[in-house]
């Protein structure tokens, strides 16, 4: 009997390389000043000194030990954490905002997966060789001389991985001393363990993996349709243009000319695939818009330079709109873009003034209760507290304890009147709050403590609530 079962579905898909032609134009400069600054940022800022008074002397670190984050003159506590959670929304809000007006620009010129790729492509070439030269070798059998290129390149890939790596770790300890102890074998664990991971995950994501990540790994690809519209700009092939009637044509002696070729019915594009060919993951942008363009504008530059070549106009491939490629008018202004920017703007203020006005003075006040109160020889009742200062800010400051809303009572904290509390320091006080029990209506009475800055005008005192009392039988004796 016949069998008409279904041939078997190949489940994995074997990866087709990818061979990046190099190419110039405006966008490709660009990508090149973004990777320039991004890597100076990255690589150098943690090696950025900032004089604090006390504390790491590091523009940028996050010590995890101290539970803070050092942000050149910010100092973020564990307690201040809800600012990441603005930061994210904000991030949020802006990726949303870019997407709808300017799609998946954040892919092609500012992602660490493109940007990190982009430098082993680079990497790649240089070692290798242009795009026939490298596919040359790809297919070449085994030799001395392919396993030296292909050794060098994975070795330079793996350099700059381990490089990205230690500068990662370097971001949460004291950056010259972490890298002495390091290579002399003396960091802690977690420092070795984090850069080998981040050495291998860097190495397999932007030297083996690549453009992968982004088809395949990336969720971002997968929704940004959801965020897209008619009047988002998207790297788009002018088809009419490109294909007149008859389709695209090879450019040959007859049909140079770019008015013979619209005579004789054929399309503005020359057919010699350029566009493809530099392309980093691989597409044909000449089929339509495809989810795995990351709008990275290479193909743009690539037609230009070839439109220039042969004298016709620019822009067969560019970055449009879907409204424009069909003759209408892109609209930037809508109501989404606009709720959009005014999130931004608004989390954006909020998030500043919260920063703004932090409060670098913290105080906590806890009640002694065993005993809660103890009767005087001289006939008062007295309650103890204990008194907690924490000095947020980045220098030292002196403080006065004083007692607010409480007339009849004393305040007794021994023998220092004012106190000095180094920056990032806490300090304990025991003080006790005295009171006449004859002069006293009732038995609980709320006040306040407050410490008052006595060096720094620019930072206001705090005050804490607190209950003071008298036994129900000592009231107006
Ligand atoms: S199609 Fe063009 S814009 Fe899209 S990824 Fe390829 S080269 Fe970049
Ligand atoms: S680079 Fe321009 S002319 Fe060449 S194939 Fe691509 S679209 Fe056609």
């Amino acid at each position: 009997m016949e069998n008409h079962a279904a041939p078997e579905q190949e489940m994995y898909q074997k990866r087709i390389p990818i061979f990046p032609r190099s190419v110039s134009g405006k966008f490709r400069n660009l990508k090149y000043v973004i990777l320039f600054l991004a890597y100076a940022v990255y690589f150098l800022l943690p090696w950025l000194r900032w004089a604090r008074e006390t504390g790491p002397q590091q523009a940028m670190l996050f010590d995890l030990d101290g539970r803070r984050f050092y942000i050149f003159d910010l100092v973020v506590y564990a307690q201040d954490i809800f600012w990441l959670a603005g930061v994210l929304i904000i991030a949020a809000w802006l990726l949303f905002f870019v997407t709808g007006l300017a799609g998946r620009v954040f892919c092609g010129y500012f992602c660490f997966q493109t940007l990190w790729t982009d430098l082993y492509m680079l990497i790649e070439r240089l070692v290798q060789g242009e795009r026939p030269a490298r596919i040359r070798l790809y297919k070449a059998e085994m030799s001395g001389a392919k396993a030296m290129k292909l050794g060098t390149t994975h070795f330079l890939w793996l350099f700059v991985s381990f490089l990205t790596g230690l500068s990662f770790t370097l971001y949460w300890a004291d950056a010259p001393q972490l890298v002495m102890d390091f290579f002399s074998g003396k960091a802690p664990f977690p420092a070795y363990a984090t850069t080998l991971f981040l050495t291998l995950s860097t190495y397999v994501m932007a030297g083996l993996a690549r453009e992968q990540v982004c088809t395949y790994m990336c969720p971002y690809s997968r929704f940004q349709s959801a965020m897209f519209d008619r009047d988002t700009l998207i790297v788009a092939y002018d088809e009419a243009r490109g294909e007149g009637k008859l389709g695209r044509a090879k450019l040959s002696k007859a049909l140079k000319d770019i008015g013979v070729r619209h005579e004789q019915g054929f399309g503005d594009c020359i057919d010699c695939g350029y566009c493809v060919q530099v392309c980093p993951v691989g597409i044909d942008i000449r089929d339509g818009m495809q989810y795995q363009c990351i709008t990275c504008g290479l193909c743009v530059d690539a037609c230009n330079e070839i439109m220039d070549s042969v004298e016709y106009p620019r822009g067969l491939i560019s970055y449009t709109s879907d409204k424009a490629l069909s003759g209408e008018k892109t609209r930037w202004f809508k109501a989404k873009n606009i709720g959009y920017a005014v999130s931004i703007v608004a989390t954006t203020a909020a998030l500043i003034w919260s920063v703004a006005t932090r409060d670098v003075l913290e105080l906590a006040v806890r009640q002694v209760r065993q005993p809660l109160s103890v009767t005087l020889a001289d006939g008062r009742v007295q309650n103890s507290y204990e008194i907690k200062i924490s000095n947020k800010g980045l220098v030292s400051s002196h403080y006065r304890i004083e007692l607010d809303n409480f007339h009849n009572a004393e305040l007794d904290i021994g023998q220092r009147d004012v106190f000095t509390l180094a920056p990032e320091k806490t300090l304990r006080v025991m003080v006790r709050v005295k009171v006449d029990p004859f002069q006293a209506t009732q038995s609980k009475t709320l006040f306040h403590f407050m410490v008052v800055p006595q060096n720094q005008k620019d930072v206001k005192p705090v005050q804490h609530d607190a209950w003071f009392y008298i036994p129900q039988n000592q009231l107006g004796k």
